[in-house]
Parts: C-alpha cells; sequence; structure tokens
C-alpha cells in the first residue's frame, strides 16, 4: 500500500487498515502471523514535513525467555513522526533517527522519497523496532529450574533443598542463565 503524500489535502486525512487489507498483512506476516491487526494514523501537510499521528494495534507471537513458553504478547504502539523528504535531510541536519543528547520523548524523523509513503514497510519497521529483546511471559514468571528444568509457574521442584549451589555441576549453568535472563528489578 502506496500513499501519494503529495495528495494529502492540507486539512489532513485520516487511513485505516486492517487483516482486510491482503497486501498489508502479506506484509506483516512474517512479524505476527495471523494475529489481527489494527492500524489507524492521520497524515497532515505542513509547508517542509507531514505529521504523522495514530497507533498500532495487534499482538505476536514470543517465546518466553526465562520459562520457555510461546505466549502472546500485546502490541500497542503509538505513531508520532515528522515526515521528511529525503533530499532536505542533510547529513549534518539536526534531524536524525537518533540524535544523542536529545530525548527521546518527541516525533521521530521519517524519510520518505518521490513523496510516496509505504504503509508496509512503515508499519512493518515500527512493529519489529518495538519487539522486545528479552520477552517475558510476566513480569512475575518465575522461569524454569536450572536444576532439573521444571517450569517452576506450574510446579515446585525439590531441587534447592537437595543439592547446594556450590556442589551442583550445573551451578555454572545457573550462573549463565542469570545473565542471559536478568529479572528487572521490581
Ligand atoms: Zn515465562
Ligand atoms: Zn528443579
Amino acid at each position: 500500500m502506496i500513499i501519494n503524500l503529495s495528495k494529502i489535502c492540507k486539512e489532513g486525512e485520516s487511513f485505516d487498515f486492517s487483516q482486510n487489507d491482503r497486501e498489508l498483512t502479506d506484509s506483516l506476516r512474517d512479524l505476527i502471523g495471523s494475529h489481527p491487526f489494527k492500524v489507524h494514523f492521520s497524515l497532515r501537510p505542513f509547508e517542509h514535513h507531514i505529521e504523522m499521528k495514530g497507533e498500532i494495534h495487534t499482538e505476536q507471537d514470543e517465546v518466553c525467555s526465562r520459562c520457555a513458553q510461546e505466549f502472546c504478547a500485546k502490541v500497542d504502539l503509538r505513531i508520532d513522526e515528522i515526515l521528511m523528504p529525503r533530499l532536505a535531510l542533510g547529513r549534518k541536519d539536526h534531524f536524525s533517527r537518533s540524535p544523542i543528547g536529545v530525548e527521546s520523548q518527541g516525533p521521530e524523523v521519517t524519510e520518505y522519497e518521490n513523496d510516496q509513503l509505504n504503509v508496509g514497510e512503515f508499519v512493518h519497521e515500527a512493529i519489529a523496532f518495538a519487539e522486545p529483546y528479552i520477552p517475558v511471559c510476566s513480569e512475575s514468571c518465575r522461569g524454569l529450574c536450572p536444576t532439573c528444568g521444571v517450569n517452576q509457574n506450574n510446579e515446585n521442584c525439590s531441587c534447592a533443598k537437595h543439592h547446594s549451589k556450590a556442589s551442583s555441576p550445573f551451578s555454572v549453568l545457573e550462573s549463565l542463565k542469570m545473565q542471559d535472563f536478568p529479572q528487572r528489578p521490581n
């Protein structure tokens, strides 16, 4: 789905997409599979840029980094973008994708070429960018027992009672696990 940005009227226009849009569904399939999605945004042209505001709502299958169970993660993203024609952005322009020392709260700058906004590419990048590095099924997930591997959310094993950490042949593994899957402080 390509939107011709030169044809957006002065008052702005809004757009809605869902899984009824076959092309967008296809371009998001590698990220969200067959989960439903809703994309809503408005475009409003200014003299030198176009303001884009809206939302993306969908779900993603993730594997919990603590308990290794697959779970369905909600994806709710806000779109707050400034669209600038590529040529208007000089290399040393103060707009850039990740400015150093500038708070990240404001709108992001996205470049476009030939007056075109590729909705599939835009939404794909937004979802991929927001995907967590360390997904957890729940903040309170207790993970797998490092010794016997039971899912400690469902079962209580007695490993901790029977083996002192120092004597366990898996103690090295355990410390690895803690580095790989840090628990967030409460
Ligand atoms: Zn989990
Ligand atoms: Zn155990």
